[in-house]
């Protein structure tokens, strides 16, 4: 009887252990399945006239690329919450406009949709916050005006009249909703270092040397007060380097491989796109 019950609790973690696992995989399929069902379904007529008519990047796509960023966005609207603050009312444009930007960023990545995390909320404009540092026994509060933020696994922050800017000018080498969206991709693997996933193995290493030495010639462009296709704000951390050559990627690509070649290859190779390759990119 005692042998019995030793066993039994010896056996309760494994017990759990599987159930959970079970679990896991059961609610792993459902998701998998509501997301095919969402893929396949046809957008909605008013969500495809905001992106042809306010989202000029996406009459640029391929076909094929246009349906796969059509069916992502269907998933992201399911997965993701797009919450206002204060008055600001979050209609179809918002909804769609945010949803098209993060998507381009995933439209031939192999995965999930910014696992992680649930809820964007939208500002109507440049917000106010305010970050505390410490150092030592010191505590500093400092309050700055943003567009946008992301937070290491918590929601992302949105600045609408930003937002709409980066859908209607797709040319101008700044978007904000990419730029919190790398920041996403960034974390993905733990740590927001300027080192997402990539899609195989042996990339890292090249990644790594690329964009370090890239990195480097930035930072001294910036202590020099140089002009680069790539804005200044990159050279200010790994990360931020990663989110802004991202937003260069997909709005200057044509002055990004001209100047930084190395730096478009891996680009390139980490979107699984080429973004030179779309229609009506004369970028002088
Ligand atoms: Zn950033």
């Amino acid at each position: 009887m005692r042998q019995i019950l030793i066993y039994c609790l010896l056996s309760l973690p494994i017990m759990i252990m599987l159930g959970w696992f079970y679990f896991d995989k059961r609610k792993l399929k459902r998701k998998e399945a509501r997301r095919a069902v969402l893929n396949a379904k046809p957008l909605a007529p008013e969500y495809l006239q905001i992106l042809k008519t306010q989202y000029p990047l996406y009459s640029r796509l391929p076909e094929e690329l246009q349906r796969k960023l059509v069916s992502h966005i269907q998933v992201f609207l399911d997965e993701k919450d797009i919450i206002g603050r204060g008055e600001f009312d979050v209609t179809d444009t918002v909804r769609v406009l945010i949803a098209a930007q993060a998507c381009t960023l995933l439209l031939n990545r192999p995965g999930n949709y910014y696992p992680g995390f649930r809820t964007i909320l939208v500002y109507p404009d440049t917000y106010v916050a305010s970050s505390t540092q410490h150092d030592g026994l010191l505590q500093v509060t400092s309050t700055s005006t943003r567009a946008g933020e992301s937070w290491h696994r918590g929601p992302i922050v949105l600045a609408w009249e930003h937002v709409l800017q980066g859908a209607l000018d797709s040319r101008d080498g700044h978007n904000v909703v990419m730029h919190e969206f790398a920041h996403k991709l960034d974390e993905e693997n733990a740590a927001m270092d300027g080192l997402p996933l990539l899609p195989t193995a042996e990339q890292y290493q090249q990644w790594s040397q690329v964009l370090s030495a890239e990195f480097a010639v930035q930072q001294r462009k910036l202590a020099n007060g140089d002009d680069d296709v790539i804005d200044s704000y990159g050279a200010t951390s790994p990360a931020e380097f990663f989110a802004v050559v991202t937003e260069t990627f997909f709005e200057k690509p044509q002055q990004l491989q001209r100047h930084h070649p190395k730096l478009y290859e891996q680009f390139k190779q980490c979107y699984l796109l080429n973004p030179l390759e779309w229609r009506e990119l004369n970028q002088s």
